[in-house]
């Protein structure tokens, strides 16, 4: 596992739900969403109705899983929590569905997995609060109409245009998660040494906040990494310089790129002359799989404006010269 993957890890499980924002003031930043879900529940709760369906779109660690735990808690309702790939037969589904109590908030991670099956079931279900429930198999078989509570289906998904419309339409609310600026994440490093009962500066704080790549969740885990070696190395306290040189162990530079996106970025400035070069090419100079070049290492660099996918293959910006200290060859009349 890379201390800079937004996916959760085994370990992180138990601390992320102690450093979890309760409720909608306490989560930062996300001030577009913040604002339109508190209307959307407050509306609701006057009601004394459950809250429309809500569909959540953005990255790994940005607090989809959050949001949806701070939507139940705020309509005093219980949640249940699952993923599109753990729902392969719509009998899954009619199983979790139908075990819901009413206004109970569904947490449904991932929901452009599941199966297609499942899906169609779901369509019913959200809009009608009823399922059918196929018995038998073959022509003897039967659908029993079942009975939903009403609930409050909450999907997560990377982008919202995975999902196919019928899905995408039948959610009341949509809310688009953005990459966080620093100083969010610097709110969040403070929030979070408090809770851990770590203390850190301004400067510290901003140190890890530049390298988290705009993910709340690896801010977490690189400010626990830091909190170790403050307390190995230093008296605990968390300033600039032992962050960066915490964040230098660990291989993470000042951007938040880590080994493999530097060996990467190396590779396509150093062996290539900053490209264009094909993917593969590239992979087999790093010693790594293509996928995991294309998965793992290219969607930060991308978006960091270090490399670009071109029908040509991947080019190096100027910025990725820059970054890692070379000089770009002369062009034009070589
Ligand atoms: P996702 O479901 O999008 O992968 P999570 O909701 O599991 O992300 O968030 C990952 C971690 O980041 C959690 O520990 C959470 O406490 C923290 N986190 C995410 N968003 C925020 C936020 N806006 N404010 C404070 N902490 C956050």
């Amino acid at each position: 596992q890379r201390l800079v993957d937004s996916g959760p890890d085994g370990e992180d499980q138990a601390v992320e739900a102690a450093l979890r924002p309760k409720d909608l003031d306490e989560f930062v930043g996300q001030e577009k969403v913040r604002e339109q879900l508190d209307l959307v529940l407050r509306a609701a709760r006057a009601r004394g109705a459950t809250a429309d369906h809500v569909l959540l779109s953005g990255a790994p660690g940005l607090g989809k899983t959050t949001l949806s735990m701070i939507i139940a808690a705020e309509m005093n309702a219980p949640i249940r929590i699952t993923s599109g790939p753990a729902i392969q037969h719509a009998g899954d589904l009619a199983a979790i569905l139908s075990s819901l109590q009413e206004g109970e908030v569904l947490f449904l991670d991932e929901i452009h997995r599941m199966s297609r099956p499942a899906e169609e079931m779901l369509y019913m279900a959200m809009e009608d609060f009823r399922v059918d429930v196929i018995v038998g198999k073959g022509p003897g078989a039967t659908a029993i109409p079942l009975e939903l509570p009403p609930f409050t289906l909450v999907g997560a998904t990377t982008r919202a245009g995975l999902l196919p419309p019928p899905l995408r339409d039948r959610f009341g609310f949509t809310g688009h998660m953005e990459f966080y600026e620093p100083a969010e994440l610097e709110r969040v490093l403070h929030r979070s040494a408090r809770l851990l009962d770590v203390e850190i500066d301004t400067d510290g704080a901003a140190e890890i906040a530049g390298r988290s790549r705009g993910t709340p969740r690896i801010a977490n885990r690189l400010l626990r990494r830091v909190r170790d070696y403050a307390q190995v190395k230093a008296d605990g306290i968390i300033d600039r310089d032992i962050a960066a040189a915490a964040l230098k162990v660990y291989e993470v530079d000042a951007r938040g790129l880590d080994r493999l996106d530097r060996a990467v970025l190396g590779a396509l400035l150093k062996l290539f002359g900053g490209g264009p070069v094909g993917l593969s090419t590239l992979a087999v100079a790093v010693g790594e799989e293509r996928e995991t070049v294309e998965e793992v290492a290219e969607p930060f660099l991308v978006r960091e404006g270090l490399l670009a996918r071109t029908p040509r293959g991947r080019v190096a910006t100027p910025a990725a010269w820059t970054h890692l200290g070379l000089v770009p060859p002369q062009q034009g009349n070589g």
